[in-house]
């Protein structure tokens, strides 16, 4: 689908906002735009945020400062149209957990004055995988399930925007993977997504990312465009013993940083004449064994370390 550049589905200036008995503000002085039609992703751990930027731009939280608007209207003034343009997914299940599967999704359809015949074919493709249960109450489903019966009460009203906070966190791998060829196909259709998520992975499934920590969003662009900017040297190192390689590593005065990435732990060099020779009899000398040093490309989560460190 070709987009118009300057054609916003979500535009946030400067919002902050912050909690009672807070110190620190949940948001602070946020601002992005979201082009129609795309997919566009909030990163970040716990605590960075998320579910805030998400309650004001669904007009269930007021903002401290700045304004914000969504598919052309503003959060505040025109919060009633925003609730019939928006299909929100919040972190915890939204569902009615005594209602059928049926039942939830007649419930989400009747409030938004439509019916599930009329929007059938949004849904179709999500909802064909969960029908033949649908006379399970939906505290009886299991998480992807869940998670496929809330996308579609979310969806039901036909959206054109859509916020998912944290889709995927608490549920399977499978369910994670079927959950995201859901979003492209939407996408397909035209909606616009944002969705948050904790895990690093998810980042380039996203046409474009914001990483946000402590309230602040700490870079914004595409996800090989983030990985792009690293600058460091670094290199994955492997050893038959890597809890002790993770020590000697940081242990050397070569090392910037080092962190473990599954079986591998990716460390960071500072001095450009250092080379993987002179690691490795570092490591030798300190009765390391199968080492194996080789040069990485940095991913999402290389960077997200790194800025974290460098806004610490
Ligand atoms: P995320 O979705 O990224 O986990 P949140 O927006 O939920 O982040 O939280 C951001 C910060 O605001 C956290 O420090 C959290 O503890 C705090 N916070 C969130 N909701 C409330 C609330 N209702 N009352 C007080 N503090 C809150």
């Amino acid at each position: 689908m070709v987009t118009d550049p300057n054609d916003y589905t979500v535009e946030v200036n400067h919002i902050s906002k912050g909690y009672k008995k807070q110190a620190t503000k949940a948001v602070d002085d946020v601002s992005f735009k979201v082009n129609r039609g795309e997919l566009f992703g909030l990163i970040g751990p716990d605590g960075a945020g998320k579910t805030t930027i998400f309650r004001i731009l669904t007009t269930l939280l007021l903002a401290d400062t700045g304004t914000a608007r969504v598919d052309g209207f503003d959060v505040i003034k025109d919060y009633k149209k925003i609730r019939k343009k928006v299909g929100y997914m919040p972190g915890r299940f939204s569902l009615y957990q005594d209602l059928t599967v049926e039942e939830n999704l007649r419930f989400f359809a009747t409030v938004f004055h439509t019916s599930i015949e009329e929007n059938y074919t949004l849904i179709r493709d999500i909802y064909q995988q969960i029908e033949p249960f649908k006379s399970r109450r939906a505290g009886a489903l299991s998480g992807g399930m869940k998670q496929k019966l809330a996308l579609s009460c979310a969806l039901i009203h036909k959206p054109t925007v859509l916020f998912l906070d944290e889709p995927t966190t608490g549920v399977d791998p499978v369910s994670r993977k079927e959950l995201w060829e859901m979003l492209k196909n939407l996408k397909s259709q035209g909606i616009t997504i944002m969705v948050s998520t904790p895990y690093m992975d998810e980042a380039n499934l996203c046409d474009r990312i914001a990483l946000m920590i402590n309230g602040r969003i700490l870079e914004m662009a595409t996800p090989e465009n983030i990985a792009r900017q690293f600058n460091k040297i670094l290199w994955g190192v492997q050893s038959r013993n890597m809890p002790k390689l993770l020590q000697d590593l940081r242990n050397n005065g070569n090392v910037d940083t080092c962190f473990a990435f599954g079986d591998t732990h990716h460390a960071t060099i500072n001095n450009d004449l250092f080379t993987m020779e002179e690691l490795e009899s570092y490591l030798t000398l300190r009765e390391h064994e199968g080492i194996i040093i080789r040069p990485i490309h940095a991913g999402i989560e290389d960077c997200f370390i790194e800025l974290t460190l460098e806004n610490r």
